[in-house]
């Protein structure tokens, strides 16, 4: 296959809070002819996450930074469309880290072939991929989930909170959580069947309404969104309660320091343990996660939504969407 051009999306300059269009480049690239050893994979899918917007800051953190004027990276499945390797011939669906470009050229180290089943390829990159994994990882691992806990997680219906909720609900707790629209609260109580849901930007009393929806306390908090709703359940939460901190999107395009909450001595009076945590710390349980999820799946157990939007130069308006909570599922960005 002839491919002359690839286009892909560099990042511009560093953005000052919320980014806007001009801080990415619509840039073509031109295709080198394959080497030994090579394929070429055409992206079919790519996600656009939340912590890409940690990596636009040019600070030491747990990945490198994103640099100026390179393609921006990210989770995607592709496929092989041209091969000089034979442990990769044409036709292999693969997924990768080589997102935001419409192909790219790889000697295959650092491509994990997708596993032959019948959930979409692109279910990879949400409900078995990176997001399903870290809401089991901070359930199971950082808050040691129980049977009977009671459960909160905010920015709930989205990628890993849509996820939180089910393997919560499935393993046996009463589950509330924190939503942006009535339609998504609507989503979460009649298809995720969660037992109470807040949504935070009517709700003019965030405190009262979490209160109002775990009226037994919280035992374990998933934590997506900091800021309040980390200062309202502090006061909300139950004795030797459980905070997986996993995200905090409210502070993402914050342009000056965030006040912590007023309440953390409620860690002393709770005994509570709250602990953040990575995704990739806990790969090592990555085969026991797809285990049980495709069961999960196979028995028409969980369910997953996705917001996609289609072509390359979809992919900045994609990823901004995701601070004014445009997706419901998984936000994705449709290739090919
Ligand atoms: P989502 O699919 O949940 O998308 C983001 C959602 O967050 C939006 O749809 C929006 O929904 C909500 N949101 C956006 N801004 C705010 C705000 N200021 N206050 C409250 N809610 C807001 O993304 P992911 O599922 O991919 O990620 C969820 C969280 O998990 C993020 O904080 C992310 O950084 C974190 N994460 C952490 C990982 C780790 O290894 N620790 C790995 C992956 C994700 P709404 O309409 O409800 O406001």
């Amino acid at each position: 296959m002839f491919i002359e051009k690839s286009c892909e999306i560099h990042l511009a300059r560093r953005p000052e809070g919320l980014p806007d269009r001009d801080c990415f480049k619509l840039v073509n690239q031109p295709v080198a002819e394959l080497k030994e050893g090579e394929v070429l994979v055409k992206n079919l899918w790519m996600s656009v996450d939340p912590y890409m917007r940690g990596r636009m800051i040019d600070r030491k953190s747990y990945v490198p930074p994103f640099s100026i004027n390179a393609p921006l990276e990210g989770g995607a499945i592709g496929e092989v469309v041209e091969s000089r390797n034979p442990s990769l011939p044409e036709g292999t669906k693969v997924s990768s880290m080589m997102g935001w470009r419409e192909f790219f050229i790889s000697e295959g180290q650092d491509l994990q072939p997708l596993p032959k089943t019948s959930v979409d390829d692109q279910a990879y990159l949400g409900i078995l991929g990176m997001p399903g994994m870290t809401a089991w990882a901070g359930l199971m691992q950082i808050a040691e989930l129980k049977k009977g806990d009671r459960v909160f997680v905010s920015a709930a219906s989205g990628a890993v909170g849509s996820t939180v909720c089910q393997i919560a609900k499935l393993k046996g707790c009463y589950v509330a959580g924190s939503v942006g629209t009535d339609e998504k609260a609507r989503y979460l109580q009649e298809v995720l069947k969660v037992d109470a849901v807040v949504n935070y930007k009517t709700d003019s009393d965030l405190q009262s309404a979490i209160a109002k929806a775990c009226p037994e306390g919280i035992d374990v908090y998933f934590e997506n969104v900091g800021g309040k709703h980390l200062e309202a359940v502090l006061n909300i939460m139950n004795d030797h309660g459980r905070i997986a901190v996993c995200g905090m999107i409210d502070q993402y395009n914050a342009t000056s320091p965030i006040p912590g909450p007023a309440n953390l001595s409620q860690l002393i009076v709770k005994k509570l343990k709250m602990q953040g945590f990575i995704v990739s710390d806990h790969w090592e349980h990555y085969p026991d996660f797809v285990q049980q999820m495709s069961q999960w799946i196979q028995e028409g157990k969980v369910s997953w939504k996705e917001t996609v939007f289609e072509g390359i130069e979809q992919a900045p308006d994609a990823f901004l969407g995701l601070f004014s909570g445009v997706n419901t599922g998984k936000m994705l960005v449709k290739l090919s």
